[in-house]
């Protein structure tokens, strides 16, 4: 048995320390087999899908001290690294990039990146629905790749937002609403006025605010 799973978890572990040496704070790995009932932005054969794709691998950055640009480049370079990595290996690869829009109008990507990135044990949702790591604090910026590559996932981890409400009650534009969950809330919807949150403009006030925040920089 032992021999059966070690290749796997060797697998994972290598490619893990591939991307953490290209500079990436965080990565997690999750199967994409809960996921498959989940709200997409554009109309697929899920059959299909998600059999070309049996696991996600979700990168996370903390906000650090360079212009936001910069960071949305050094991620998308860091993906396109894992791409061409796993491509070598044969395997299919598709990026899930934050700011792709399937659905402009209900602002939803191919699939949820925070959920996979929740999945992944990257860190918990808070109640500014950015995903909260224990290491760095609002992760900044997530990408995913989904893959048929075997690999094993990570644990998700508990909520400890406890009784904090900094991010609501600081939001400038009243964009988020108090609303109880644990792993997620029913519908972002509940929580976050889209229309509202100026977050697509540079407002990062919700992420600064957060007691977890760490200077990394
Ligand atoms: S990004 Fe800004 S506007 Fe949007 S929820 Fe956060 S603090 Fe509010
Ligand atoms: S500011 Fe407080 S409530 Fe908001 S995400 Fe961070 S810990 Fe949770």
């Amino acid at each position: 048995m032992e021999n059966l799973i070690k290749p796997v978890q060797d697998e994972t572990t290598t490619i893990k320390t591939f991307i953490k040496n290209l500079g990436v704070d965080l990565v997690g790995v999750t199967r994409l087999e809960p996921y498959k009932e989940m709200i997409m932005g554009i109309n697929t054969d899920r059959d299909e899908f998600f059999q070309r794709y049996q696991n996600a691998i979700v990168l996370g950055c903390h906000l650090k001290d360079k212009p936001a640009i910069e960071m949305n480049l050094f991620m998308e370079r860091a993906a396109f690294e894992v791409m061409t990595y796993l491509e070598d290996k044969g395997k299919n690869v598709l990026i899930i990039h934050p700011e792709d829009e399937y659905d402009p109008v209900k602002r939803l990507g191919l699939i949820s990146l925070k959920a996979l990135a929740r999945g992944a044990g990257l860190g918990w949702q808070g109640r500014s629905l950015l995903i909260i790591s224990p290491q760095i604090g609002p992760i900044y910026r997530c990408i995913g790749l989904l893959t048929d590559m075997e690999l094993t996932p990570d644990e998700s981890m508990p909520n400890h937002c406890g009784d904090c409400t900094q991010c609501i009650d600081k939001c400038p534009h009243h964009a988020l609403k108090y609303v109880r969950f644990e792993d997620h809330p029913a519908s972002r919807e509940d929580v976050l006025d889209v229309r509202a949150c100026r977050g697509d403009k540079g407002c990062n006030v919700c992420l600064a605010v957060c007691p977890w925040i760490k200077n990394l920089n």
